[in-house]
């Protein structure tokens, strides 16, 4: 068991925070800067460098200007100039999104691609600097029981702690969303994606512009984007596959298979499955839940992926655990009691992150589609619906939204 610890001077609340993942990390951030001591248990018994990318929009980036580690990210990320929708064999633009400095004037914070690892160090390093909190590798959030002014939670290593608030940051096969909401599995999507980051010098020299590739074709669609300060190139390869049977969350899988996925896809594609390792290429499968309205009780609530989890076609899920985490942490210090806090939480965050999923989801047909007029057509429709409908995401600062 590994523990960080550090010292505040006014303390507000008790916290247990269930997960020290992307939403877990940012809640505790959120609530110790506001005072709070928190206590983070993680089940892992250290954090391994896995994940690939992760596309960070100026809706995320607020929180972190907020935890004064934006600086940070921007220098370890790369900064898109923009989405590019592109026909998987003839490369034909279907549809642009501008992003770079035009995006970050309008939204006051960039667009960036990270490493989900750099993400997650960053709000490490930062957790271990601040205050009165304590994060515990190598322990699991086994149950709680609410009672009259405090929930007690029980954990894997046998002992129980008392807090004021229990916080299920753990994941879309969340033990805390089990025990509030009785057994409700996320469900396959029917989706599987291939993840995997190849370094530049194995691609070729004019491979790609500083943009996100999307290409879009029949059942499966190749996202692509640079990491690092360009220094790695990462993949998403998503697969409709309904039959497949494998449906652990992560597995190695056999790079002919990814090969033969994306046989016959456009040069730039073929660049990067033919450059990546032969035994590093990971297949994910895709699971989601249909959004809730109810995953707050008196002292209980959930954040992220235990709350609202989304297949990942509008790059959200990690955004929507960030915007949790300052959205729980504002609405908790404002209301009267924690049980009214945990009302006003969920209430401020059921729409929006019910938009995603249920986008998200819509997408897949979207980018899908086994007809190239059809394809073509939807991009078009797509483009007439213009920036209104894509602004809704970035157009989002949790450090400011009123709360209703
Ligand atoms: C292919 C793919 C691409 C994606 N791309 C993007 C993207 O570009 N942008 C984006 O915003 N999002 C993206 N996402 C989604 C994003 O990765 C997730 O939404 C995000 O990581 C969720 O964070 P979380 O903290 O809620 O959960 P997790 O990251 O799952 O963290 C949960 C943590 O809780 C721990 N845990 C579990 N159970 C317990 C327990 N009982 N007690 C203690 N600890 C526990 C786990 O070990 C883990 O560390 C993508 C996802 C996929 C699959």
């Amino acid at each position: 068991m590994v523990a960080f610890v550090c010292k505040h001077a006014s303390i507000h609340m008790k916290v247990v925070i269930a997960g020290a993942g992307i939403g877990g990390l940012t809640a505790a951030l959120c609530l110790a800067k506001a005072g709070h001591q928190v206590q983070v248990f993680e089940r892992a018994a250290e954090f391994l460098d896995i994940g690939a990318g992760i596309q960070c929009g100026a809706n995320a980036l607020h929180v972190m200007q907020y935890l004064g580690v934006s600086d940070q990210l921007a220098a370890l990320g790369v900064n898109p100039e923009r989405v590019e929708f592109r026909d998987y064999q003839t490369g034909d633009s279907l549809h642009t999104m501008i992003l770079g400095q035009p995006y970050h004037d309008r939204y006051g914070a960039p667009y960036l691609h990270l490493h989900r690892a750099d993400l997650h160090r960053v709000l490490l390093d930062a957790f271990k600097q601040i205050n009165s909190s304590v994060l515990t590798l190598g322990i699991k959030v086994e149950s709680y029981r609410e009672k009259a002014n405090s929930v007690e939670v029980a954990l894997s290593n046998g002992e129980r702690f008392d807090a004021d608030l229990l916080i299920g940051a753990d994941g879309i096969n969340s033990t805390v969303r089990a025990q509030m909401l009785g057994k409700s599995p996320a469900k396959f999507t029917g989706n599987v994606a291939w993840r995997g980051v190849v370094p530049v010098e194995r691609l070729p020299d004019d491979w790609m512009d500083t943009v996100v590739s999307n290409f879009v074709g029949p059942n499966k669609h190749m996202v692509m984007y640079y990491l690092r300060q360009k220094r790695l190139a990462n993949f998403v390869g998503v697969v409709e596959n309904k039959a497949w049977t494998n449906r652990s969350w992560s597995a190695k899988a056999p790079w002919e298979e990814l090969n033969n996925d994306f046989k016959d896809w456009h040069p730039t594609v073929r660049s990067i499955v033919d450059a990546v390792d032969r035994d590093s290429c990971y297949r994910w499968a895709l699971y989601d839940h249909r959004p809730i309205n109810n995953w707050s009780s008196e002292r209980v609530t959930l954040l992220g992926d235990a709350a609202h989890s989304t297949l990942p076609f509008m790059a959200s899920g990690a955004a929507m655990a960030i915007e949790d985490a300052r959205i729980l942490q504002r609405a908790i210090d404002q209301a009267p009691s924690v049980a009214d806090g945990l009302q006003l939480y969920q209430r401020n965050r059921f729409e929006r992150t019910a938009k995603i999923q249920t986008t998200s989801a819509r997408a897949g047909g979207l980018y899908h589609f086994n007809s190239r007029l059809m394809r073509k057509a939807a991009f078009t429709a797509v483009r007439t619906l213009g920036a209104r409908q894509e602004a809704y995401l970035p157009d989002y600062d949790a450090n400011t939204v009123k709360l209703v």
